[in-house]
């Protein structure tokens, strides 16, 4: 499914006036060209991650379908810090976390993770996932955002807390099917314990921004919870509206448009 056939909710962020300057969904003539370009907002999307710090070690990686072979997912080498991702160090891998083509290892245990739920959701085009400060610790705590801002409401009925014990580790002993059911009906999962992931049915940019999106809903979560007095929360018919308007795939790959320009200006090493 090309991301133009994914864009299902109209957004009140396109311009009504014809001819300005405003991002377009792409669009594409072969499997070469759409592959190039996933491969390129991979790359974009593991520079985001490094200029968010999300690095920890060798934790996270992000995955992208191929748009042909659509069983092999692109996805960052292990062991490579996210800045220094780039399209030649990419690698290609299969459901059973081998690498087909490219140089570098695979992240075998975390990977066969990502693998999981691109197999068992077809539909879901990418995924991020990676051990970040405030998720990570949001995560421990085992119950679900709650919707107390226009952003985390982007998140209302769309998430889930899956308290697997073990994290990528178990899913490697087929244990992770709790996270890998729970993406049927969720783009984002707090793994309890462990960290956040998340799924996208239309682009790696969407699912990457979102995950930077999840990440500071969770930081804005944990300062609320410290604070003296209990937050007001949106109502549930205010928040899903949240969600469909400012919340859906099409505004999360819009946004991060505004992340692609800025890296493809200032790291064009990134291309090499
Ligand atoms: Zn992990």
């Amino acid at each position: 499914m090309s991301p133009a056939e994914a864009l299902k909710k109209e957004s009140v962020y396109q311009p009504d006036q014809k001819g300005l300057i405003f991002p377009d969904l792409p669009a594409f003539e072969t499997f070469e060209e759409e592959r190039t370009h996933r491969k390129q907002r991979l790359v974009a999307a593991c520079r985001a991650f490094a200029q968010h710090n999300f690095d920890f070690g060798f934790a996270g990686h992000i995955s992208v379908r191929d748009p042909e072979h659509t069983d092999l997912y692109w996805t960052n080498p292990m062991a490579v810090h996210f800045s220094q991702v780039k399209m030649s160090n990419l690698i290609l891998a299969n459901h059973a976390g081998e690498v087909v083509e490219g140089d570098y290892a695979v992240n075998q245990a975390g990977f066969i993770l990502h693998a999981s739920v691109h197999q068992a959701n077809p539909d879901i085009v990418a995924m991020c996932h990676a051990h970040t400060p405030y998720g990570t610790a949001y995560c421990s705590l085992g119950r679900p955002l709650d919707p107390i801002t226009q952003d985390a409401a982007c998140f209302y009925e769309d998430h889930a807390v899956v308290n697997d014990e073990g994290g990528a580790v178990a899913v490697a002993k087929n244990q992770g099917l709790g996270v890998v059911e729970a993406f049927k009906n969720n783009r984002a999962i707090l793994h309890q314990n462990h960290g956040l992931l998340t799924g996208s049915r239309h682009s790696v940019d969407s699912a990457c921004y979102w995950f930077i999106a999840l990440e500071r809903a969770c930081q804005v979560q944990l300062m609320v919870d410290a604070a003296a007095t209990k937050p007001i929360p949106v109502t549930p018919e205010r928040a899903r509206y949240s969600r469909e308007h400012v919340g859906s795939e099409y505004i999360g790959w819009l946004h991060f448009q505004t992340i692609y320009g800025q890296l493809a200006e200032q790291q064009p090493d990134m291309f090499g």
